[in-house]
């Protein structure tokens, strides 16, 4: 796991990450580099992990300091590698809808609705958010499970008319409280990605008290698509050294 700077949020997340590979036996080096650390020196870092082959992955955290493209560097990493599946191979076979390594927020959704059964295939699907690391990804996981998919985002008339139509609603916008009763279909299933903080406390982009009594099913949050996402990283890792190029 590499982290550039001194975000807090990301030091969290990260601590979470190393705390589940540890549960499972896997092991994490971990590379805290400074604010001010130059690409190059990243690329380099990169450079050298993917061709370690007792490294079966790597995470760059995002986000990383102005100094560093983000994109770019994380396109680095050797797509075999990439526990975030962000890399330009992974996105292609994302698109192509063949077997590939899924963004981890992406394939904890997905994994959710199917261990509670809800069906995807023939579902209205509404995602609200078009964002690279959730929203426009999960957009194509859900159409290649034969989802309807309809994306909103920031400059969607009329949210609620489209909302409103969603078995399957997919929240990923950061706006504390976007989602309220009112916008919802009854029974339909919320997923509440978002994640906002207001005086230190987390805040989803779905008002749960109230959505929760219109809701069939409703994830929590704090506590529904985060940890799924983390579990992922797990699952992700699995997958690739089962089928890696260094499993040895
Ligand atoms: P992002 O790139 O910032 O995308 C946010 C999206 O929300 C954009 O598409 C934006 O529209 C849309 N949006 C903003 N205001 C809106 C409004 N009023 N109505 C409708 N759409 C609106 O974010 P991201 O990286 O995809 O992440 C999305 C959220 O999920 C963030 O809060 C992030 O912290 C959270 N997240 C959570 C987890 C987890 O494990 N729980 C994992 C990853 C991300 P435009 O495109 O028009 O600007």
């Amino acid at each position: 796991i590499i982290l550039v700077g001194n975000n807090e949020a990301s030091k969290i997340y990260i601590r979470n990450k190393e705390l589940a590979c540890n549960y499972v036996g896997i092991e994490v080096d971990k590379y805290l580099l400074d604010e001010e650390t130059k690409e190059e020196y990243l690329i380099e870092l990169i450079n050298k992990l993917n061709s370690d082959n007792k490294i079966t992955g790597i995470i760059l955290q995002s986000p990383v300091p102005s100094q560093i493209d983000f994109n770019k560097c994380s396109g680095l990493i050797n797509a075999k590698k990439d526990v975030d599946g962000f890399t330009k191979e992974n996105i292609y076979n994302l698109y192509l809808g063949v077997d590939t390594i899924l963004p981890c927020t992406v394939k904890g959704i997905i994994k959710l609705l199917e261990e509670y059964k809800i069906k995807i295939s023939g579902a209205n699907v509404v995602i609200v958010g078009r964002g690279n690391i959730v929203g426009h990804p999960l957009s194509l996981a859900m159409l290649n499970k034969d989802a309807t998919v309809t994306i909103a985002h920031s400059k969607t008339n009329n949210l609620k008319d489209i909302t409103q139509k969603a078995d399957i609603l997919i929240s990923a916008t950061g706006i504390p409280h976007l989602i309220k009763e009112d916008m919802i279909k009854e029974n339909a299933t919320i997923i509440d990605v978002g994640v906002a903080k207001i005086d230190g406390k987390i805040i989803g982009d779905v008002d749960f008290l109230n959505v929760s009594k219109k809701a069939k099913y409703i994830t929590p949050n704090p506590g529904g698509v985060g940890p799924m996402t983390v579990a992922m990283i797990i699952d992700n890792l699995i997958f690739m050294y089962e089928r890696g190029i260094n499993n040895g």
